[in-house]
């Protein structure tokens, strides 16, 4: 009995390690078109300085070898659903029994003339590194602008860790710039868009909400009002769109995001899985958030699931923690400071240890 595991992020590792931890005689295929595990959440302090890609990527092949499995490294153009064969780049098809697609989410420009080609992304960790290398080139002895596109939960941390970066180099400013009348727009209670607004402000961000960009040319931001913002350096950090894959792939969706069942079954299939940021889940009104914790929590659940159904037992339904209305993150603000939000109430001391905590630990697993 073969388990493919198409993607191996959060969702994905999760999926074969509890898989393994479950069943010793499974066969488990894991397969991702990157070699390394990226810890998302803290590619802003590749800018600061604060972590290096080693510490902050895990070898997929060596995790693979850890809990037997097999490791391709290839990339997933298409999935025969009836023949039950995934197919991927370098042309190998590969027969699965049971099938969990965890390939993530994609970042948007949302077709803004100029903003792919003119930005950096720290959405991976070879955009972050390019975005720091970009920074190091700047000539700081005239005027320097940063603009940093998209005040959630990535916007607000990569403004943090600039300040960080730029400690000492008064002639750099940095924007962050919201379309939202308010930072944090995912977060219902305002308590911590009012916090990190202060906190940003007081070390010296400019905070520009409800700024709508417009088009991005060489060296300058238009925005819908008209006005116009030079600047050297653009990190884009504003929204997520589902997998290109999903597009190819006839499955029910929602807005292009996977629909699965309270089971986390794509809808309408038995066979077939899916977990984390691809998914669009939502039982019973409650709408599961697209974060590290809700991958690695459907990725436990679905892979309790696949053992329960090689057994004839009853599924388990998944129930998220984290959701649309009651999110939960830590959020670093830079200076090895950070807020933990949860259901509204915002933690501060001890926030940012640990987050750094819950970091390494993870990464331990790769060592
Ligand atoms: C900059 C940034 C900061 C973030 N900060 C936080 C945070 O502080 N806290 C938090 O909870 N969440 C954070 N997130 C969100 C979090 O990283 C995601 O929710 C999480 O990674 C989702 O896990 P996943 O397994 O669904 O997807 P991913 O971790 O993105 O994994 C998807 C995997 O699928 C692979 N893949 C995709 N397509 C294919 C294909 N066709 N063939 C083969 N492989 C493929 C990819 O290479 C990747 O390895 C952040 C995200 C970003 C981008």
């Amino acid at each position: 009995m073969r388990v493919v595991v198409l993607g191996c992020g959060f969702g994905g590792v999760e999926v074969a390690s509890e898989l393994r931890k479950r069943s010793k005689e499974l066969d488990i295929t894991m397969i991702d078109r990157r070699t390394r595990l990226e810890y998302q959440a803290a590619h802003p302090e590749i800018l600061s300085g604060k972590v290096t890609a080693e510490e902050i990527s895990g070898d997929l092949n060596r995790f693979a070898s850890k809990i037997k499995a097999e490791f391709i490294n290839d990339a997933v153009v298409n999935i025969d659903f009836e023949a039950k064969e995934v197919e991927t780049r370098e042309g190998l098809k590969i027969h699965y029994d049971f099938l969990v697609i965890a390939i993530g989410a994609e970042q948007t420009f949302f077709g803004i003339p100029g903003a792919e080609e003119l930005s950096h992304t720290v959405n991976t960790l070879k955009g972050a590194i390019e975005a720091k290398k970009a920074l190091e080139r700047l000539d700081y002895s005239r005027k320097i602008s940063i603009a940093v596109i998209g005040a959630g939960l990535t916007g607000v941390e990569v403004a943090g860790e600039l300040v960080d970066y730029l400690r000492g180099r008064a002639s750099a400013k940095i924007y962050l710039i919201e379309l939202m009348p308010r930072i944090l727009p995912a977060f219902p209670n305002e308590n911590v868009a009012t916090y990190v607004t202060k906190f940003l402000s007081d070390r010296g961000v400019e905070i520009m909400t409800g700024t709508t960009v417009q088009e991005v040319s060489e060296q300058e931001i238009t925005f819908k009002n008209g006005s116009k913002l030079h600047y050297d350096i653009i990190i884009w950090t504003a929204g997520i769109k589902p997998n290109n894959l999903l597009e190819k792939l006839k499955l029910p969706k929602k807005k292009g995001w996977l629909k699965v069942d309270p089971y986390l079954r794509v809808e309408g299939m038995t066979n077939v899985f899916a977990v984390g940021d691809t998914v669009y889940f939502e039982d019973e009104g409650v709408r599961s958030c697209q974060n590290v914790e809700e991958a690695e929590r459907q990725g436990r659940v679905a892979a309790e699931n696949i053992i329960r159904m090689i057994k004839g037992e009853k599924l388990k339904r998944y129930r998220p923690k984290g959701t649309i209305q009651k999110p939960r993150a830590f959020i670093s603000l830079g200076d090895d400071k950070a807020v933990m939000y949860f259901g509204g109430i915002i933690f501060k001391p001890f926030a940012y240890r640990a987050k750094k905590y819950v970091e390494r630990r993870y990464m331990k697993r790769f060592g």
